[in-house]
């Protein structure tokens, strides 16, 4: 598909500089200078940026990082080394957003801001052919990443992983890469419409017809996850459709600057569920769930997509929001006798689940709803556990900072379950309990898993 530029209404307002280097005469086309020019210093947002509060840096914060674009735009300084460090830096996770008076949109800032920067890469080789494997080679190919899974079972199931581990092999990746290696669950080729096929009918009179989003990484590495979602919403009365041709959200692809991409695969889901004349389509990641919301934003320089998009984002919606809101909700229950003792159940916050889908609260509600638990709400729970997509990959060194001061937090919780409700948070959340925490005593899983499992627990009871 042919490249668009990613124009935007204030055009006119921009300062009329002849740049002499390519990456600020990107910058000058690519970002919009109202959000820029919006931003009003005040600083509210400095709390609530993570990397601002890991490192009291001005330029470490969304006022610094958007000074930064500014002062480029404007001819004040060049884009150097560290405005391409700090532009990186930045999680994402959009913190910044809500405390913000003047209503900047940060995150279409830093995305258009990556954009540009990948306009004029400067990685080394191996990045680059990284980038290029998995942006284009993988996660677009829905068959590609069933090899994959398939691959990866091989691999822990063969008793391969178990001679990589003793040999030392695995001495040879970096530290955080071998971290990351010893927390993954079972991959599996079997998704979730290989396990349950494409239509799913409801429990009861149907509610409503919904379709699932079932994500790329997602299918393959929590297989059971999408399962558990799926029945879940036909026991809450939703009858289920799965269409096997949808791709990968593009919320990576537009995390890391690579926005055609990222609007390719848009148009494809756009057409795909568009299709199916669905009443929601549900996300059961955060993550996925808050660029499948804007997707009217993505193409609305896109004149032939622009309207199908705004009805493909008007149905977006978290599953716990729709069992919570329009669901029959089932009965959960922790235990069945009555003299057991409660048990201490945590919520980590999906960053773009509470920031940008506004649906923090319908997970906390649902966890509530469980009888012989107790919810205990973890200080600074809104707080980015250090995941974002792969910023653990990319900058393992703030992530694994942010990690640690977030498993004093949840440690102080004393709770037997962290729950959360995005494939990143939760293997971030795992690895930190295996790192800061006592796996012993605290299981970490998805919000639907746990809930999936406490309605089994109340129908054989
Ligand atoms: S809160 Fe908003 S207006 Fe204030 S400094 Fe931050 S981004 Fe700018
Ligand atoms: S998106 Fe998150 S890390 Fe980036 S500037 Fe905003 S609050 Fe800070």
């Amino acid at each position: 598909m042919a490249k668009q530029s990613n124009t935007h209404p204030s055009l006119d307002n921009k300062p009329q500089i002849n740049h002499t280097n390519p990456l600020s005469r990107t910058l000058l086309e690519k970002l919009d200078y109202d959000q820029l020019t919006n931003c009003m210093r005040c600083g509210f947002c400095l709390p609530a940026c993570p990397t601002f509060r890991e490192t009291g840096v001005e330029p470490e914060s969304p006022r610094g990082r958007i000074a930064l674009m500014k002062a480029v735009v404007d001819g004040m300084m060049e884009p150097d080394d560290m405005f391409r460090d700090q532009m990186n830096h930045c999680l994402g996770c959009r913190a910044c957003e809500p405390v913000c008076p003047a209503d900047v949109k940060y995150g279409q800032l830093i995305e258009q801001a990556r954009d540009a920067i990948e306009d004029h890469p400067n990685h080394s080789l191996s990045v680059k052919g990284m980038r290029k494997l998995f942006f284009k080679g993988v996660f677009p190919h829905r068959n590609r990443l069933k090899v994959l899974g398939g691959a990866m079972k091989f691999y822990q199931k063969s008793g391969l992983r178990r001679v990589a581990r003793g040999t030392g092999m695995m001495k040879l990746f970096p530290r955080h890469l071998q971290q990351m290696e010893s927390i993954l669950p079972d991959a599996t080729s079997n998704g979730v419409v290989e396990q349950l096929g494409t239509v799913y009918p409801a429990t009861g009179t149907p509610i409503a017809r919904v379709a699932l989003f079932r994500g790329c990484i997602m299918d393959v590495m929590f297989a059971d996850t999408n399962c558990n979602t799926v029945k879940l919403l036909s026991e809450a009365g939703f009858e289920v459709v799965i269409p096997p041709e949808q791709v990968c959200c593009g919320a990576l692809h537009a995390h890391s600057g690579e926005m055609e991409q990222a609007r390719d695969l848009a148009r494809i889901n756009v057409r795909v569920f568009k299709e199916l004349n669905v009443d929601y389509i549900v996300s059961n990641a955060g993550g996925c769930g808050a660029l499948l919301i804007e997707y009217d934003h993505l193409l609305q320089q896109d004149v032939a997509w622009k309207e199908q998009a705004s009805w493909f984002a008007s149905r977006v919606v978290d599953i716990s929001r729709l069992l919570l809101e329009h669901g029959r909700l089932p009965a959960f229950a922790e235990s069945s006798e009555s003299n057991s003792e409660p048990v201490i159940v945590t919520y980590q916050d999906s960053c773009h689940l509470r920031n940008v889908m506004h649906s923090g609260a319908a997970p906390r509600e649902l966890i509530r709803q469980v009888t012989n638990v107790t919810f205990e709400e973890m200080k600074e729970a809104d707080r980015c556990c250090g995941s974002a997509g792969i910023y653990n990959v990319t900058q393992p060194e703030m992530a694994g900072q942010i990690l640690e001061h977030k498993m004093e937090n949840v440690n102080a919780t004393g709770a037997r379950y962290l729950l959360t409700s995005n494939p990143g948070c939760l293997l971030q959340m795992k690895l930190g309990v295996e790192k800061h925490g006592d796996s012993k005593s605290m299981e970490v899983q998805h919000v639907v898993d746990f809930l999936y499992e406490r309605l089994a627990k109340t129908k054989d009871n």
